[in-house]
């Protein structure tokens, strides 16, 4: 069995590599379906494909899988699994079972070099980027162990996504793909911290996905004390390339808001949030911050979050108050981390 990975190729190189296997192209659509919509375990499987290409191809590659570790259900739902990767790191995604969606919360680093304050995983520090294959494989993973479809990803778990730009992308063109995963890109959503070099690349590669941006405060300073990356990219140049990104008819950005007690939750917070966001075609949700270890940040009181909406919502804006999804197993926003068996009951 060979080396690589078929779970880490995008189109164009299962191309090229058929074809270093003097195969003609097409076959990459198949091996691409093999892979990512029948769940072929191994290529021996792939049995439209010719048995000495097979054996030529077993030689250089493989499919791996990520099995999982653990696994903890809420008592709302919510699923929150636990992967053990081959370096013996662990990562978390998170299932969220709703009606007729079925939407995976997936991670893209071991840690996060960013450190927000309001985040278990940043605590932990940056272990390393995941690779393609281990993002696309905690799909597989859970569908495998579901036995159905996902039917929405976001990107919204452990790590950044845009620093780890090459790697998500890839795995975005690979779920969008009509031969790969074939997901709607209007079902898939990036979160980013504001990486704005990264937005603006993104903006370029025309992927239609949502982007939906962790803000938290419309204050320079204040975002400074809580996003370090703030210092980096101000929100002046965070709302300057928003502004540029080329949102799909009907499509908004989602400013998701984690309501700290005493921190970002008065009035004055609101109408300074509603001046910065004007022209600005979005929707905002206001999430009660939830609780984690080591950290003296308290959630805002329900009252503060509903008079927040109250004020955004007379001015004409959609702003919803998630719901806190999974905080009994630590799978709630911010809640994941990369130590290892993190799982708590
Ligand atoms: S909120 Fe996101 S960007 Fe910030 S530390 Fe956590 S994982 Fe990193």
């Amino acid at each position: 069995m060979g080396n690589v990975d078929l779970k880490n190729l995008s189109l164009q190189e299962m191309e090229n590599l058929i074809s270093q296997l003097g195969e003609r192209s097409y076959r990459a659509y198949q091996i691409f379906e093999w892979v990512f919509q029948k769940d072929a375990g191994d290529i021996r499987e792939m049995t439209n494909l010719p048995l000495k290409f097979r054996n030529s191809l077993s030689e250089l590659a493989c499919t791996k899988r990520l099995p999982i570790t653990d696994k903890r259900v809420s008592k709302d739902g919510t699923r929150k699994y636990l992967f053990v990767l081959e370096d013996g790191n662990t990562i978390e995604n998170v299932l969220i079972p709703d009606e007729e969606k079925r939407t995976l919360c997936i991670s893209t680093q071991v840690g996060c070099k960013l450190n927000c304050s309001f985040c278990l995983t940043g605590k932990g520090g940056f272990v390393r980027n995941l690779k393609t294959s281990e993002i696309i494989e905690q799909v597989l993973s859970i569908c495998r162990e579901i036995q159905e479809n996902i039917t929405n990803i976001v990107f919204m778990g452990m790590g950044e996504p845009l620093d780890n730009y090459e790697n998500v992308i890839k795995t975005i063109k690979i779920m969008i793909s009509p031969h790969g995963l074939k997901i709607p890109a209007r079902r898939i959503t990036l979160s980013t911290a504001g990486i704005v070099p990264g937005i603006i690349r993104l903006a370029g590669e025309n992927l239609k996905i949502n982007l939906a941006v962790s803000l938290n405060t419309a204050d320079n300073e204040t975002r400074d004390g809580i996003m370090p990356v703030n210092k980096k990219y101000p929100i002046d140049k965070l709302l300057e390339a928003l502004k540029e990104y080329p949102l799909p008819p009907g499509r908004r950005i989602t400013f998701e808001y984690v309501m700290m007690k005493g921190i970002n939750d008065t009035i004055e917070d609101a109408k300074r949030l509603l001046k910065i966001l004007k022209g600005i075609r979005c929707k905002i949700n206001l999430i009660p911050f939830n609780k984690i270890e080591g950290s003296n940040l308290e959630p805002s009181h329900p009252e503060s979050i509903e008079e927040f909406q109250n004020l955004l919502v007379s001015k004409h804006y959609t702003v919803i108050i998630r719901k806190s999804k999974g905080a009994d197993i630590w799978a709630a926003c911010g809640q994941l981390r990369s130590s290892k068996m993190t799982i708590k009951d």
